[in-house]
């Protein structure tokens, strides 16, 4: 079903800039709440996340980890007798992204009775938008009551001597890719660097290379993630450089790419994705027309209002405001913001904890505070360990599983406020932390929460043992 289309100008409760998965969902909230909604949209609906974020590399990666884990588990392991079908895999993202098309989209926007329009929308002041259309006309949208920035963010390319001639991929490149590149080249060892070169490498990619300028990949978690998934990536044939950077890349014509290292060595591949890291879509957004500085990410309170604008109509929502740059939590934004716009009440606010999860192999599960993180924040804290791997729930998952759980916990107040796990296939095991973690239960309460055997859920049994309780 099209979408109700605005071809004029037009006065609305609020309008909403960016339908990726933040824009969308507050657009959906505030409809729900009877307001009358415009949304603007210059690429497709859905965002990143659907066409070249979340949807496709997790289709990507689902054969490859279906593959090791079924060879892990005697019986499975037999019956397979090839690798990856990398077309295959291909071809379901096709279907996942729907082939680049957001008709699926629209219709989801029309059942909400939201007005959309095509087309590239910068602020004009106070409540205003103006939008060049997708046709090349111009529209002005007026809101009574908001506008929601949810404009996302686009791929930082590091100044890199040499990066831009050398057609460097991004995450779309590789997301859209039609097959894995012979060599690959990885500069970025966080979320996307580590998925991508995991998944390139087991659709077939012989040589894949991941490099980054930090002591461990995926440094900002605990110390032993980087560790775990730098053993798993070298298992499978993947070379990672960690504590040093590309200085300079180079191609000549149609050949390879050679980089050179800060530790002069040189490495050569036939494609170079960076993933190092995102900038916020707000350099043309018309910010300077309010009083802000365009390509920041734009600041907001607990209600996601953007701090500095008088008169509570401007909130930015998602990666642009730049507290998380996560799917759900842009959608969580989202809800947020629809409530308050809708005027119910919030309680206090949009929570600071993030769960997040990299779809590696092993996984890595992470939501709250790193033990580094709480020190820094000056909490007295206790931290606890078990192997992810030591519990029957892992074992009848097959073989050599293995893997690291921690809790991090604020012993003044007897609460969790942190929690890692890595492992395979346990991405389903972090809401437990994060409903711990959002609920403050207390410790004494958290025992009385029987995980059920066998699942690797009972490793918060052996971790609340572990503290004593
Ligand atoms: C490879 C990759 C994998 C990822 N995997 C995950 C994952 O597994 N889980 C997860 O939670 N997150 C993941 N992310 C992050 C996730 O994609 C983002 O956090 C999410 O897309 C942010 O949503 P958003 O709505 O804030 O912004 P976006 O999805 O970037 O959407 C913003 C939209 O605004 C539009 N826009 C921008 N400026 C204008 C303008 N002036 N006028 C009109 N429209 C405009 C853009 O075209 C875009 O469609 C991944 C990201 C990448 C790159």
């Amino acid at each position: 079903m099209p979408a109700t289309v605005a071809t004029s100008d037009l006065d609305v409760d609020v309008v909403v800039i960016g339908a990726g998965p933040a824009g969308e969902t507050a657009a959906g909230r505030c409809a729900d709440a009877g307001l009358a909604v415009a949304i603007v949209e210059r690429e497709l609906v859905g965002g990143e996340c659907s066409y070249w974020g979340c949807i496709p590399s997790k289709t990507l990666i689902r054969p490859g980890d279906i593959v090791a884990a079924a060879r892990r588990a005697p019986g499975a392991a037999e019956a397979v007798t090839g690798n990856v079908d990398a077309a295959a895999a291909f071809a379901q993202r096709d279907y996942m992204t729907n082939n680049w098309n957001d008709a699926g989209q629209l219709g989801w926007l029309d059942d909400k009775g939201i007005v959309f329009v095509r087309g590239t929308a910068r602020l004009a002041g106070e409540r205003v938008v103006e939008v060049e259309t997708a046709e090349g006309g111009k529209q002005r949208l007026t809101a009574r009551r908001a506008v929601v920035l949810a404009t996302g963010t686009t791929p930082l390319m590091p100044p890199i001597d040499g990066l831009a001639d050398v057609r460097p991929w991004n995450n779309r490149t590789i997301t859209a890719a039609k097959q894995v590149p012979r060599r690959l080249l990885v500069l970025g060892g966080g979320a996307v660097g580590t998925e991508m070169t995991q998944a390139c490498r087991r659709l077939g990619s012989e040589e894949v290379t991941i490099v980054d300028g930090a002591p461990r990949l995926l440094s900002r978690e605990e110390p032993f993630v980087g560790e775990e998934v730098r053993a798993a990536f070298e298992a499978e044939g993947i070379r990672v450089h960690t504590g040093v950077r590309a200085n300079a890349v180079r191609r000549e014509g149609d050949g390879p790419v050679v980089a050179t290292l800060s530790d002069g060595r040189q490495l050569t591949a036939d494609e170079i994705l960076v993933a190092v890291g995102r900038r916020p879509a707000t350099t043309r957004v018309g910010l300077e027309t309010v009083g802000l500085t365009p390509g920041e990410h734009v600041q907001v309170d607990a209600r996601m209002r953007a701090t500095g604008v008088p008169g509570d109509w401007l909130y930015a929502i998602g990666d642009c405001n730049g507290r998380a740059l996560l799917t759900h939590m842009g959608k969580y934004h989202g809800r947020v913001v629809g409530d308050v716009i809708a005027g119910r009440d919030v309680g206090a606010g949009a929570t600071d904890v993030v769960p997040r999860v990299t779809f590696t192999d092993p996984q890595v599960c992470a939501v709250g505070m790193t033990e580094a993180d709480a020190v820094a924040a000056g909490l007295q804290i206790r931290c606890v360990t078990y192997g992810t791997g030591n519990v029957a729930g892992a074992y009848v998952q097959g073989n050599g599983i293995t893997g690291t759980s921690k809790l991090v916990v604020d012993t003044q107040r007897r609460v969790v406020i942190g929690a890692t796990f890595t492992g395979p296939g346990i991405q389903e095991l972090l809401h437990s932390a994060t409903v711990a973690i959002v609920g403050r239960v207390d410790l004494a309460d958290l025992w009385h929460a029987v995980p059920s055997f066998p699942t690797v859920s009972e490793v918060w049994l052996r971790l609340l043992e572990a503290y004593g309780l």
